[in-house]
């Protein structure tokens, strides 16, 4: 079982349960709680004003 992220070998059990690797599944989870698009739409306002 290979993580298919990093492509490391997943060494613990619950790795290979998840599938992930327990760096790259921190990393999943930060981008749910942040998403990129609000970002985005928020800069694409802000150019609009400035126009
Ligand atoms: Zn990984």
């Amino acid at each position: 079982m290979i993580c298919p992220i990093c492509n490391r070998p997943l060494k613990s059990k619950k790795s290979i349960e998840r599938g992930i690797g327990p760096v790259c599944a921190k990393k999943e989870q930060e981008r749910e709680n942040e998403p990129p698009e609000g970002q985005l739409s928020f800069t694409e306002e802000t150019v609009l004003v400035i126009k």
